[in-house]
């Protein structure tokens, strides 16, 4: 009888003690997250984390590189004033005043709306080495940029459709 009481208790500890331990793991972590994230004032997640939040499209381009088909992203067309966004992230990367229809099928421009908002890579995948072109605040794959781009500045930076979103201007 005794015997039988104590395992019950003893179970009960194990309760509490897992309880204590669950809530300790659930509030600590988004503060500590948090404090990376600022301290850092970049957006850095896992592989599990990413493939959680964005799409299998979107993970496929934003992370692994991939491109879409030309002519079927949803803003090779578009052209709405406002600013195109990165789909990873949020961050701002190009205003539609710099965009162009370069007739490749993908959505051009001839500038990112700040220098710092992109990071270039040497990209040797193809036989021909390109330029391509990262979210400098989450690394998300956007596209490459090429030297075929129209004045002032010459450049054509190609961008995936699928690695963006579009905010557009606010009438005020
Ligand atoms: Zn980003």
């Amino acid at each position: 009888m005794l015997y039988l009481i104590m395992s019950k208790i003893k179970k009960y500890y194990l309760y509490i003690i897992s309880g204590i331990l669950f809530f300790g793991i659930v509030y600590n972590t988004p503060n500590s997250n948090k404090k990376e994230e600022k301290n850092m004032n970049k957006t850095v997640k896992t592989d599990k984390e990413w493939k959680d939040c964005l799409t299998p499209e979107e993970y496929k381009i934003l992370r692994e590189k991939g491109t879409e088909m030309a002519f079927t992203g949803k803003y090779y067309k578009h052209k709405e004033e406002g600013v195109y966004i990165c789909a990873g992230c949020g961050d701002n990367l190009f205003s539609s005043k710099t965009k162009y229809d370069s007739g490749t099928g993908w959505p051009s421009f001839w500038e990112p709306i700040s220098g710092d908002k992109i990071k270039e890579e040497i990209d040797k995948s193809l036989p021909f080495v390109r330029t391509e072109i990262l979210c400098n605040n989450c690394g998300g794959h956007l596209g490459h940029v090429f030297n075929d781009g129209p004045n002032p500045t010459g450049l054509r930076y190609c961008i995936n459709s699928v690695s963006l979103d579009f905010k557009p201007k606010e009438d005020k």
